[in-house]
């Protein structure tokens, strides 16, 4: 059940498709030399897989605890935490003002891939507490930054994100916690939340907990929604903690994968604390426009969890890859002397490719949108950084949308090529499919991400982000043209899976007002498709480069591989656009012709 970071791809994904090359020159981005980049990648490989990775399978068979409002982790968290944080592994994209190492954030995404692969539930603390620096960093004051970063970098206190409660799930606009003006800078928060992850735990000695919540003149929906502070104990000025803040968790959940992971109920208000009732905080930002600073956090996690669909994807194949190799079962097709390997038989290659190409696509597409936020933060000109925001922004929601859907038809793949053994606890392919049924829900159900890449990043642009791509991937065909047969081949797949994306986008921008239902009925059939065309482009790219690189006499076996990896894809995954796209453009009639009393 090791793990095995897969540095070489990672670091062919940086250099060849996602821009390293370009960002290494931009102001502020410097330090990222090629042997920095390296070495980064190579110790977090084996800090993942030697000290975190071992975790996994623990986490799932004793899972964190709750008694009397107190979470226990498990055995061997809390020690591995500490050389988390010890080793500076928070810190890698955050400024080094705060005690992070403020490297780009290209770099910082194999990282956030080799912990996720190494340990999904032990690496959700770490990605919460990034999130909440992003916001603290984006709209927080100097106090709240002064206060809180360097120690949510140094790991001695970790982050919350507390949206959810029972009756505000997708919908925001419906939360109710109440927020209490004291007249003296600070509020009192009453109510309960859901769902909260990691919002107690034994692994640090503070959980800052942010927290979205009404003042009692706000206005309805979401126009009246504030983002608060909270911490578990209230410090002074040299951070000593003080107080029990009035914050419990009531219990915890019983769920089916990401076990280890605390899924908590808290209550806000109950006076229990050493502080009276209603537990303490202080807005970030202005009153009333939290969600917008929750945006932050969300956006950052988003991505993130696009990352833990992709790593795994990766985890499951290298467990699947394994097992083919050792598993022996029926004689080849062709005839052999006995039994062979399963391995050899067709059909189990059909299923490790497609493990393979799908997960290397969906890197090659995360990592790219990674280089976009590098650019839109540090590059001089202003249109690049406009541009490069924008199509970071488009990809969000296929990052986490389409990578986490992939990965619960990989990691289900996975326990395919197991035959009986998937489905029996011990070899972990269980558990990594278990694990994953997650990520589509969390941080925004893949539904939510659809109507976002409809509604935001499509229709109010008239489609002009989707169009700079799509000219961007003709010129990809264009290149594959005049290649070698075999990137001719891919190269047709994607011209024509272009037109099919292309006739979605238009489809999405002329209907988006005249048949509004119709359209977000065909919204996430519009996602995949963009996966997959996204995808797609991108091991076209990846072809292109690997040829090249050959060539030049470079790894010729690494190449051969992504080369056949690029056109698996293409023959397989971009080959099924065109009817996705008639899906979207003509499928709504059936979706909706039904009566609600006839289901
Ligand atoms: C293990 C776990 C950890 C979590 N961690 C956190 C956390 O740390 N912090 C936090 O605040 N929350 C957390 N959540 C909550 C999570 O973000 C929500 O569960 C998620 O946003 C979905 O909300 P819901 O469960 O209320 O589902 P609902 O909103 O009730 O959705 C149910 C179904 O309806 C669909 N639907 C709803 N609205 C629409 C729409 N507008 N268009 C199309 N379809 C729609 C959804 O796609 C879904 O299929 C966690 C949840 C779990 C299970």
């Amino acid at each position: 059940m090791s793990y095995v970071a897969p540095v070489k791809d990672m670091l062919f994904v940086l250099n060849e498709l996602a821009g390293l090359k370009e960002i290494q020159q931009l102001p502020g981005c410097e330090d990222a030399t090629d042997e920095t980049v390296q070495a980064v990648l190579e110790e977090n490989a084996r800090f993942m897989s030697e000290v975190v990775a071992p975790l996994n399978w623990s986490g799932d068979i004793a899972p964190a605890k709750w008694d009397n409002g107190k979470v226990t982790t498990t055995p061997g968290f809390k020690a591995a935490f500490r050389s988390f944080v010890e080793a500076g592994w928070q810190g890698v994209q955050h400024p080094a003002q705060y005690g992070g190492q403020d490297l780009p954030k290209l770099v910082a995404a194999p990282c956030m891939e080799m912990m996720q692969a190494a340990n999904l539930s032990f690496a959700l603390c770490p990605l919460l507490t990034d999130g909440a620096i992003e916001a603290l960093l984006v709209a927080g004051s100097d106090e709240h930054k002064d206060a809180y970063l360097r120690r949510l970098i140094d790991g001695s206190w970790t982050g919350t994100m507390n949206l959810t409660e029972p009756q505000a799930g997708s919908d925001l606009a419906q939360v109710r916690t109440k927020a209490v003006p004291q007249g003296d800078g600070t509020y009192r928060l009453s109510g309960q939340k859901i769902y909260i992850t990691y919002g107690e735990h034994d692994l640090a000695d503070n959980i800052v907990h942010l927290v979205l919540a009404r003042t009692p003149d706000a206005p309805a929906g979401v126009k009246g929604i504030s983002l608060f502070i909270v911490p578990k104990f209230l410090f002074d000025a040299d951070g000593k903690l003080g107080k029990r803040n009035d914050v419990y968790c009531a219990s915890i959940e019983h769920k089916l994968g990401i076990k280890a992971s605390p899924t908590c109920v808290l209550i806000f208000g109950d006076d229990k604390g050493e502080v009276g009732a209603g537990a303490i905080g202080t807005v970030i930002g202005e009153e009333n426009r939290g969600l917008e600073y929750m945006f932050i956090m969300m956006n950052a996690a988003r991505f993130q969890v696009g990352m833990q669909g992709i790593a795994i994807s990766d985890r499951a194949y290298q467990k699947a890859v394994e097992y083919a190799k050792e598993r022996v079962q029926s004689r080849a097709v062709e005839g052999s002397s006995g039994p062979v390997s399963i391995i050899q038989h067709p059909d189990v290659r059909r299923m490790l490719m497609f493990m393979r190409s799908n997960t290397e696509a969906a890197r090659a597409v995360a990592y790219v949108a990674a280089g976009y936020t590098d650019i839109a933060r540090h590059h001089p000109d202003a249109e690049r950084r406009a541009a490069a925001t924008a199509a970071y922004e488009y990809l969000v929601p296929i990052v986490k949308g389409w990578s986490t859907e992939m990965s619960i038809d990989v990691t289900s793949t996975g326990v395919q090529v197991h035959g009986g053994m998937g489905f029996i606890e011990e070899t972990g392919a269980a558990q990594y499919y278990r694990d994953a049924r997650i990520l589509t829900i969390y941080e925004g159900t893949t539904a939510i991400q659809a109507n976002d890449l409809v509604g935001r990043k499509t229709a109010r642009d008239g489609g002009r982000t989707a169009q700079d791509f799509i000219s961007q991937m003709r010129a990809t065909v264009a290149e594959a043209k005049g290649g070698s047969a075999e990137l001719q081949a891919i190269g047709k797949r994607l011209a024509t899976a272009i037109d099919a994306y292309e006739s979605v986008v238009d489809y999405v921008v002329s209907e988006y007002k005249s048949d509004i239902r119709g359209v977000f009925a065909g919204s996430v059939p519009y996602l995949k498709l963009a996966g997959i065309v996204h995808g797609g482009w991108q091991m076209a790219r990846a072809a292109l480069a690997a040829s090249r690189l050959s060539e030049a006499g470079n790894d010729a076996e690494f190449c051969r591989a992504k080369i056949a990896t690029a056109r698996f894809f293409a023959d397989h995954m971009l080959v099924t656009a065109p009817s996705i796209a008639e899906s979207v453009v003509g499928g709504s009639i059936g979706t909706l012709a039904l009566a609600e009393a006839q289901f």
